[in-house]
């Protein structure tokens, strides 16, 4: 076959045409007769079995070629094509060589017939997807190895999580235990300097007076700190079940408890509808109770105004209880959930910081998140979500 036969092949017979294709198409062609046997193949395909010349590969079978299971399989494809009639379409098969090494072809077969429509043998075109396969291997590779490392890690996390529950639930049995059994000594500490105070105030001089002055002022503030924590650990200890909560009373009785600080410092609050939840509503009534407190309690001299309102997503409410009060810092934002973490000296603003984190524990218990919003000199918006739970009201 030459470049000639080619170039006239565009005008000339099929034959010609049929030389051109197998001479040059780079995928791999074969005719075979009704015994598997090789008729013609393309010049590639005759590269590709080592043989100079395609015409060296005729009467040759599979089995000079390839492993006699590979050959076999071919071999039993093609005369199942040959019975049935039917094609095989492009079907991958994995081709081991009688020198062992592998390769991989997308490989249609179909009938070959003679003019009155006999089948006589087959034709068969693949096309080499080695490659492709190497890599699709590689990628499988990656991916399994990828999904042990996921698997490994997911082991470590759980593990790792049920670590910090039962530490979580410990240091909790803890705090509830040391604050609960701290409170009786401290109660007689706290009794005894008083007694001290009221029989001996101003006959053991003026240093005596002072330092008894500051036990019972010490004695004082750890009874609070532990009440605190106290309150803080029976959020989870003490805590009634979930049920639907009608918001609005809840909110209601934290105003009536809060009364006194309304009246005194000419404070208004107002409250908008504010939907049914599933909560605890003890809990709901402290939250707000904590919230509306601080912000009568962190006002800037003007009388406090408090906006109480609520937004829907689709998956939770969003309260918020808004003032015009002295504002907060960014820098603080986090800071303030946390334990004991006040911005103001207990001269400044009385308190011990343990509001915010009894909020923080009550609305996480409640499986939402608490937040503030502000700017110093500029109110605070306190916002807290709970999931909704609609159920019907029939
Ligand atoms: P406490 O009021 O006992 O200090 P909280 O935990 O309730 O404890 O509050 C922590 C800190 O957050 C307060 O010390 C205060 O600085 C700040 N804070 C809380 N609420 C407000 C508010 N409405 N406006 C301004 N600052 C606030």
């Amino acid at each position: 076959m030459s470049e000639n036969a080619t170039r006239r092949a565009t005008r000339d017979s099929p034959e010609e045409l049929l030389d051109a294709l197998l001479e040059h198409i780079p995928d791999l062609v074969y005719f075979k007769d009704a015994k598997s046997r090789f008729v013609r193949i393309s010049r590639a395909l005759a590269n590709r079995f080592g043989l100079s010349d395609p015409a060296q590969a005729t009467n040759k079978t599979d089995f000079d070629m390839f492993t006699r299971e590979h050959a076999k399989q071919a071999f039993a494809d093609e005369q199942r094509i040959i019975c049935t009639g039917l094609p095989l379409v492009a079907q991958e098969e994995k081709e081991t060589w009688l020198d062992g090494h592998v390769t991989w072809v997308s490989t249609t077969k179909v009938p070959l017939r003679d003019r009155e429509g006999n089948i006589i043998g087959t034709v068969g075109i693949s096309r080499d997807i080695t490659e492709q396969r190497r890599i699709q291997d590689e990628l499988r590779e990656h991916r399994a190895h990828l999904e042990q490392l996921i698997a490994a890690r997911t082991i470590e996390l759980t593990k790792a999580n049920e670590a910090l529950t039962s530490s979580n639930a410990e240091l909790e049995r803890f705090a509830y235990v040391a604050s609960h059994d701290l409170q009786e000594p401290l109660r007689m500490v706290a009794s005894y300097t008083q007694l001290l105070a009221r029989r001996y105030q101003g006959k053991l001089g003026s240093d005596a007076d002072e330092f008894i002055g500051f036990a019972v002022d010490g004695a004082r503030r750890m009874q609070t700190l532990i009440q605190d924590l106290l309150s803080y650990s029976r959020v989870t200890t003490k805590g009634q079940s979930l049920q639907l909560t009608h918001t609005e009373a809840a909110c209601k009785s934290a105003i009536q408890n809060l009364q006194a600080s309304i009246r005194e410092s000419g404070a208004s609050v107002n409250v908008g509808p504010l939907p049914d939840v599933i909560a605890d509503g003890a809990q709901l009534t402290q939250l707000f109770q904590n919230l509306i407190g601080n912000a009568i309690k962190y006002r800037d001299g003007r009388s406090p105004e408090i906006d109480i309102g609520t937004k829907a997503t689709a998956s939770e409410w969003i309260f918020f209880v808004q003032d015009n009060g002295i504002g907060i810092e960014p820098q603080y934002f986090e800071r303030i959930f946390q334990m004991f973490q006040r911005l103001h000296t207990r001269m400044e603003y009385s308190g011990t910081g343990i509001g915010l984190a009894i909020c923080r524990k009550i609305v996480e218990r409640h499986g939402g998140r608490i937040w503030v919003e502000s700017q110093p000199g500029r109110g605070s918006t306190f916002l807290f979500t709970i999931p909704r739970a609609e159920r019907s009201r029939e």
